[in-house]
């Protein structure tokens, strides 16, 4: 009697922005609320709020996810806008901007034969040829997408690759594809109503919401996804925002949306980020139209300043078109899930969008929560301990590796760029492990946590990039496999000329998917 009473047999879910939809999609579908003992999920969307609407880049997870949640690629494609991303391409971050804009890619996870045979050291060592960058001799992507083609051919199976690739995609109707797929196919219950209060039982559990539309509505556990706002973990339960201002400055963006000049122009199959005075700009393809993004700190800018640049970056085609400014609280939750009640997505936390990893840590969040989710309360308290401190590490690798990419740069035309070189500003976890890999070549076991988002293949595209300084001459004697190292990188030269040969363009192949399709 006394088990059954304790059983969590209703979750809500309260804000309807892409981290709700991922979370009432993910918990539906490991919950089976349409089965005889199934967990009952509802998802409460303010009908006077609305979602953030940005967040257009993602990583190869995302094909994972689609796919699990049972949405087919060409349905995606059908509904969303969207295009293929192979990676991103950092321009102006070295150095500042002259004529010879310097560049090079982060791509996704596209690394090949790391496991049997490393080629770093080599390539420090020069062999792969003057002036050839890391990214080209160790994978095809940077060639693929220098000559803008797609990830794959059209009769690659859908979520197959021929290089890695996540998408491009229009935030809010990639939510309204959520929202039909998650209640139709996985039973969720939307409501749309708009919450005023937040109840509380005895043991300061949330208890129920009372809605402006619907009354009240009560449940057995509360997940946040109610964005900036935080309304149940921060406002009602307390729970403390760790501000992380003082390492990642940047906080506000501008935003606007731009028709490309002709029906055939081309999409590139990577992000643009490029550099600014004061923090950077995101330049993102989708099929009907680029977004564009100015993501700066105004602390060393002005808002006019910033408008200027991002209308100065797009060209005379910006004065036609309104930008839209989105203040951001940069840092996250103390804890992620308190009493009854888990924060994903934008109230769980946020850093810039420097590398997509918004939808990430909120798709992976969604499917641990879905996944470890307790059957009973008494079990809650163990699996909420370990969720916070997971998530923690979490937001910490993901802070560490954005900050890798200002802290690296050269730069001194504002003094955003100065500050963010100071050790003061950037956490002792990344500089330890800068300060190692002056003298030794960065290992897979440098990263020991799964939960550390971004790994060992990450940093060596962003250190390597950035021209970050190894001292090979002193560990020479450690890669004696010279002539393995010349084939390896003339291996990926004649397959990279060979792929240039096979590949259509990002437009050529999404047209066609949604003609066949
Ligand atoms: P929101 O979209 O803000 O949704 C909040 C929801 O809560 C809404 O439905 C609202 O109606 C509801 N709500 C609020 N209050 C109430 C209430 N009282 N009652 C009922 N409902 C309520 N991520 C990426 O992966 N890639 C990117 O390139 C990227 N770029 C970004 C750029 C910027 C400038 C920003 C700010 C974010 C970016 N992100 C990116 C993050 C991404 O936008 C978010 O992860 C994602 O949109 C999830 O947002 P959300 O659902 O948490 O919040």
């Amino acid at each position: 009697m006394q088990a059954k009473e304790k059983k969590i047999s209703h979750i809500v879910i309260v804000g309807g922005g892409t981290a709700g939809w991922l979370a009432a999609s993910h918990l539906a579908k490991q919950l089976r609320p349409n089965a005889a003992d199934g967990v009952k999920v509802t998802l409460i969307e303010s009908p006077n709020i609305p979602t953030i609407g940005v967040g257009e880049g993602t990583v190869p997870m995302m094909r994972n996810t689609l796919k699990d949640l049972g949405i087919t690629e060409t349905e995606f494609f059908k509904h969303c806008d969207a295009t293929f991303k192979q990676g991103i391409k950092f321009v102006d971050w070295l150095d500042n901007p002259t004529n010879e804009h310097s560049s090079y890619y982060h791509h996704l996870f596209d690394y090949p034969e790391i496991d049997h045979f490393d080629a770093t050291p080599y390539w420090l060592k020069g062999l792969a040829g003057e002036g050839r960058s890391f990214a080209d001799c160790v994978s095809l992507q940077g060639i693929v997408c220098d000559a803008e083609l797609a990830p794959k051919k059209i009769t690659t199976p859908e979520y197959e690759g021929i290089t890695s690739y996540g998408y491009h995609l229009d935030a809010n109707k990639f939510s309204a594809l959520l929202t039909k797929n998650a209640v139709e196919r996985h039973g969720v219950q939307h409501i749309k109503a708009h919450v005023e209060e937040v109840c509380l039982n005895d043991d300061g559990e949330i208890h129920s919401v009372i809605t402006k539309e619907k009354g009240e509505i009560s449940g057995d556990f509360f997940v946040d996804c109610t964005g900036f706002d935080c309304l149940l973990l921060g406002k009602t339960l307390g729970v403390p925002f760790v501000d992380k201002s003082d390492v990642l400055f940047v906080d506000h963006a501008l935003t606007i949306q731009i028709p490309y000049e002709s029906e055939d122009a081309t999409i590139p199959s990577y992000t643009i980020s490029t550099a600014m005075e004061a923090g950077w700009i995101w330049d993102i393809g989708l099929l009907e139209r680029r977004g564009v993004g100015h993501v700066y700190s105004s602390k060393y800018t002005s808002h006019e300043e910033a408008e200027k640049a991002l209308r100065a970056y797009v060209g005379p085609m910006a004065d036609k078109y309104p930008t839209r400014l989105i203040p951001m609280n940069i840092g996250h939750r103390e804890k992620f899930w308190h009493k009854n009640c888990a924060a994903l997505g934008l109230a769980q936390g946020f850093v810039e969008p420097l590398e997509a990893t918004g939808l990430l840590v909120f798709d992976a969040t969604a499917k641990m929560l879905a996944a470890q989710f307790p059957t009973q309360k008494n079990t809650m308290n163990i699996v909420a301990k370990q969720f916070n401190e997971r998530i923690k590490l979490s937001w910490e690798s993901v802070i560490d590796f954005v900050k890798l990419h200002y802290y690296l740069s050269r730069r001194d035309d504002n003094q955003f760029w100065l500050d963010n070189r100071k050790a003061e500003t950037t956490p002792d976890t990344l500089l330890e492990r800068l300060e190692l890999w002056k003298t030794q070549l960065p290992n897979a076991l440098d990263f020991y946590s799964g939960y550390e988002i971004f790994k060992l293949e990450n940093y060596l595209y962003v250190l390597y990039g950035m021209e970050f300084s190894t001292d090979i001459e002193a560990l020479s004697h450690r890669y004696p496999e010279t002539e393995k190292a010349k084939q390896f990188f003339s291996a990926i030269e004649k397959a990279a000329a060979k792929l240039k040969g096979d590949l259509s363009s990002n437009r050529e192949l999404v047209n066609k998917i949604l003609s066949f399709g």
